[in-house]
């Protein structure tokens, strides 16, 4: 059966850490999977053989993707519902700060995105970042506001807080009833309705007209409420805009369409209450992802570039367009084995036939497609635009990767992943760690784009690096728990990058005649700094064949491998750009090995010539602290070069802003403790890289910093 596209839903639940996401997800999956039971949507063979062991595991969202079924206001006795079940995809995102770029990530896929806001503490400074990546890929997105119950939980401020920290245009469509362990009630302001969640798990609603409210000053309040809704979704579309002038009624479903419409081109952010912990409002949260969220034929057709062109295509949100998917997530399943996540963006694939791996230019063989549920997953034979599933047992496929018709190619535009700030020595405990540690790592480099693996080629010692202390933690913990290798873990170091601040020119030259064939290879370099951030180039300006073409792609390698260690300490060369100029050639002792050599000693050569320098990964920080603790942790956070960017408040809850070099900040959450008596809190992410002061540089280059 092939799912209508208009009524798919590709969404992720974004969230600050603690504000509820975990809960908001597993009662989404309650209520999907109450009223649509396994088997209904899905008929005979659909459920799995393996599904008896999974059931045990009960309900799982710790999946990449999974698929659930709504129908809108179903709940509502005698409404007619005239709208199949729609089927929502929920990507995980992650909610802890070190792995932004796994939110940069499943950004990339998603359509839509509900945000999850603690409703005591409004936007927190991890949701800002988030917010800000959702607006950079574009993706529309609804508020809800939990923990409604929590004393001191405040919608209105709530609210307000989007308006002020995130810039946006917030539009509530819900009225809470009651405050705190009072919040009752929600009032759908649209609908003009009262809901009330009754039963175990709040899957029983009464529902109630606002019109036969009692209580005077409440009827207007949510009177009030109400004509902002209007008023606002008016203004936003110019159709409705005159109507609303001319004071004639708009119905609720031309509101509802309207501010879908907004919604969709990031006008309006709907704002929805609850609190998922008490079982109240997620069902509506639920409709409301169907009424505001796009589908995939809402989003705009991608663009790739074809491999054997290297010019842009586009690829229309169509079946009957070639196939194309984007490879979003690895993931190692202990029952089915490697799960490659993937989206389709254009086309529809049977299993059985070969995808080409554009990336890597090789076929895959798609034996095997998957749709994971929240509790069985689901064996499929066809897949079709906008869909999300996994493939079985990929081989050569990394996460980034587009797989697409071998006979009409196209790679899509690559994730960008940020760099890792931070690497640690592992070392194997015995004989049979080692030899499972190199293979588990690359099944963890598999999954993870942020995470990197190298062998030093001198000392033979492995080192991991990642995107903070925590990420590597983990890294170290699953290598034990998952693929039961033990190791010694070494201090973590900050990763230091080396580039350079003048231009320079150098010659290199690498001659062997003795006999027998010789080695020629003489290139003449001219180096520049680029901008931070724009990593390496590499220009060929030879003219008249003063060196054969042949030899210049060796050129090329043999100065990026003189770049990846540096004169200083060995740390990578970084935002350098090498102009390769004239040289010499020899016919017939010229090589590429040749070539190569002497590229790199020019490259060294140069580089030494241009005031070489030390940079190092410089984070954005957020501090949060009780007020009498001000005075102590900005004093230690300066002591660390902190620099502090703003201080503000919160309660009596003070919030400091600044940047601060990551080599300062390790084992910063002991000390923080210890400062605040337990009370303070930090979040932390790459920012920069910046030069090293120079004393501090001459400590590194010496070895003597630890
Ligand atoms: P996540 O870190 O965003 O996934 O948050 P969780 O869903 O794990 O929730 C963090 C904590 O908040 C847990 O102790 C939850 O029980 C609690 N919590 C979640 N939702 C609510 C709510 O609506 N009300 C209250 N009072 N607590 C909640």
């Amino acid at each position: 059966m092939h799912f209508p596209l208009e009524k798919t839903r590709n969404i992720g639940i974004i969230a600050h850490i603690d504000a509820g996401k975990t809960t908001v997800t597993e009662r989404v999956l309650y209520y999907t999977g109450k009223t649509h039971k396994i088997g209904e949507v899905h008929e005979g063979e659909a459920v799995m053989d393996w599904m008896e062991q999974e059931r045990e595991r009960g309900i799982t969202i710790t999946s990449a993707a999974t698929t659930c079924f709504w129908k809108p206001r179903e709940y509502e006795e005698g409404n007619k519902i005239t709208d199949d079940s729609y089927r929502i995809n929920i990507i995980d995102t992650p909610g802890h700060v070190d792995f932004t770029a796994e939110v940069e990530r499943s950004l990339r896929v998603l359509d839509g995105a509900v945000i999850v806001f603690d409703g005591v503490s409004g936007v927190e400074p991890q949701s800002e970042t988030v917010w800000h990546q959702a607006d950079k890929y574009k993706v529309p997105r609804i508020c809800f506001i939990n923990k409604l119950d929590r004393i001191g939980a405040d919608f209105e401020a709530a609210f307000k807080s989007i308006k002020e920290k995130l810039y946006a245009n917030p539009i509530a469509i819900h009225y809470p009833i009651g405050k705190e362990d009072k919040f009752e009630k929600i009032v759908d302001l649209l609908e003009n309705k009262i809901y009330l969640f009754e039963g175990e798990h709040g899957e029983k609603i009464n529902i109630s007209l606002v019109d036969k409210i009692e209580d005077d000053e409440l009827k207007q309040k949510i009177k009030a409420e109400r004509d902002i809704l209007i008023e606002k979704i008016a203004e936003a579309d110019d159709s409705l805009i005159e109507k609303y002038l001319n004071g004639e009624e708009i119905s609720v479903n031309e509101l509802r369409k309207s501010l879908r419409k907004s919604c969709l081109e990031y006008k309006l952010v709907p704002v929805l209450a609850g609190s998922a912990l008490k079982n109240k409002g997620v069902q509506l949260l639920l409709d409301a992802i169907i009424d505001y969220l796009p589908s995939p034929k809402d989003i705009p057709s991608i663009e790739g570039i074809n491999p054997k062109t290297g010019e842009k295509e586009e690829r229309k949100v169509d079946d009957n367009a070639p196939f194309s998917c984007l490879v979003f997530k690895i993931a190692v399943d202990p029952f089915a084995g490697t799960l490659s996540y993937f989206r389709v963006y254009s086309g529809h694939f049977k299993k059985g036939n070969y995808l080409l791996n554009v990336n890597k230019n090789s076929k895959e063989r798609i034996g095997r497609i998957v749709r994971m549920h929240a509790n069985f997953r689901e064996e499929v034979d066809e897949i079709f635009t906008g869909d999300i599933g996994a493939f079985v047992g990929l081989k050569n496929t990394q996460t980034g990767d587009t797989l697409a018709d071998e006979n009409n190619p196209v790679m899509l535009e690559q994730i960008k992943f940020a760099e890792p700030v931070i690497s640690l020595k592992l070392e194997p405990k015995t004989k049979q760690d080692q030899e499972k540690l190199g293979l588990a790592l690359r099944r963890l480099q598999d999954e993870d784009p942020t995470f990197r693996v190298k062998v030093d080629s001198e000392t033979g010692e492995t080192i991991i690096s990642g995107m903070g202390e925590l990420h590597l933690e983990i890294i170290v913990d699953r290598l034990k728990r998952e693929f039961k290798v033990e190791t010694n873990v070494g201090r973590p170091q900050v990763a230091y990058k080396e580039t350079i601040l003048r231009e320079s020119q150098a010659e290199g030259k690498y001659i062997r005649q003795s006999g027998g064939r010789g080695q020629y290879g003489h290139v003449f370099l001219k180096l520049a700094p680029l901008k931070r951030g724009e990593g390496f180039s590499f220009i060929n300006a030879i003219k008249g064949g003063v060196i054969p073409s042949n030899f210049i792609p060796a050129v090329e390698k043999g100065v990026k491998e003189a770049a990846n260690k540096g004169v200083l300490a060995g740390y990578p060369i970084v935002d350098i750009e090498t102009t390769l100029y004239d040289g010499s050639y020899h016919e017939v002792d010229s090589s590429d090995i040749a070539f190569k050599i002497a590229a790199s000693a020019a490259f060294q050569e140069g580089v030494k010539k241009a005031k070489p320098i030390l940079l190092e990964p410089i984070m954005k920080i957020q501090i949060t602290c009780p007020e009498k603790f001000l005075g102590d942790v900005t004093g230690d956070f300066s002591s660390r070069r902190g620099e502090i960017e703003n201080i503000g408040s919160r309660a009596n809850i003070k919030t400091i802003e600044g940047k601060v070099p990551l080599s300062e900040m390790f084992g910063y959450a002991t000390v923080l403790r210890s400062l605040t008596e337990g009370r303070g809190n930090f979040t932390m992410e790459f920012k920069e890289y910046r030069q090293v002061p120079l004393n501090i540089s001459q400590e590194i280059i010496e070895g003597k910093r630890k």
